[in-house]
C-alpha cells in the first residue's frame, strides 16, 4: 500500500494573491496525486485556485480536500494536542532548508498517527519551526516548495507514492505508447 496510513494533511503557508499562483496549485496537485488527503491554505484567499485543484479531483477521482485556513498556529496546536476537543494527536513536519535530512528523519514519524506537512511561504515565523515535530530539510540549498514536497512525500512511501488508487474516477489514463488512452467512465454510465 503505498499510502501512509493515517490522514496526510499538506499546509501551505501565507499565500499572496499575485505571487505565483501556479506554484500554489501544483502544490495541491502534487499532495493530490502522491498520496495526501487534504491541501489546506493560509494567506489570502484565491478560491479560483481551489476550484482548479477540485475540478481534477471531479475528473480523475478520489476525495482530495482543499479549503483556506485562517488562523495555521491555532490549527497547528489543535491539530497536535490529544486534549483539544477536535484535536487529532497529529504529528506536524515543516519543510525547511534548515531541517535535518529527511532521508534520516523520514523513519522516526509514526505511522499511526494523521501527519501535516507544513511548506512555508515567503518568511516562516519562528514559531512554525518550534512547534512543528520535526524541521525536515530536502537537501540544505533553497529551491522549490514543489519539489521539496514531491521528494518527500515519495520518501515517507518507500519510493512508491506515485501508486495512489482513485475512486470513482471519470477518465482514466492508460499507459499505451502509441496514442492517448483515455477510458472515459462517465460515457458507460449514460450507456
Ligand atoms: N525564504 C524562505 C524561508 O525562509 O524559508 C524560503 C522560501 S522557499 C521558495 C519556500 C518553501 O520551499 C520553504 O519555506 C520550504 O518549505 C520549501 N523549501 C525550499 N527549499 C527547501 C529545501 N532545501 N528543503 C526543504 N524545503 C525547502
Amino acid at each position: 500500500m503505498p499510502n501512509h496510513p493515517n490522514p496526510i494533511t499538506v499546509i501551505r503557508l501565507g499565500y499572496r494573491v499575485g505571487r505565483d499562483p501556479r506554484i500554489n496549485t501544483h502544490l495541491g496537485l502534487v499532495s493530490r496525486a502522491l498520496g495526501a488527503d487534504e491541501f489546506l491554505v493560509s494567506g489570502d484567499k484565491n478560491n479560483k485556485m481551489f476550484e482548479t485543484i477540485e475540478q481534477v479531483t471531479k475528473t480523475f477521482g478520489g476525495t482530495f480536500k482543499t479549503n483556506h485556513l485562517d488562523a495555521p498556529l491555532k490549527w497547528i496546536r489543535k491539530y497536535k494536542s490529544e486534549e483539544i476537543e477536535g484535536g487529532f494527536n497529529g504529528t506536524v513536519v515543516h519543510l525547511t532548508m534548515y531541517g535535518e535530512d529527511y532521508r534520516k528523519v523520514v523513519n522516526d514519524i509514526p505511522k499511526n498517527k494523521p501527519l501535516a506537512i507544513i511548506v512555508g511561504g515567503a518568511k516562516v515565523p519562528a514559531s512554525i519551526y518550534r512547534m512543528s515535530d520535526y524541521n525536515v530539510s530536502v537537501g540544505n540549498q533553497p529551491h522549490s516548495e514543489v519539489a521539496a514536497l514531491a521528494l518527500f512525500l515519495d520518501k515517507l512511501q518507500n519510493g512508491n507514492s506515485i501508486d495512489q488508487k482513485f475512486s470513482n474516477p471519470k477518465l482514466e489514463i492508460i499507459p499505451d505508447l502509441e496514442r492517448k488512452n483515455v477510458i472515459d467512465h462517465s460515457k458507460e454510465e449514460e450507456e
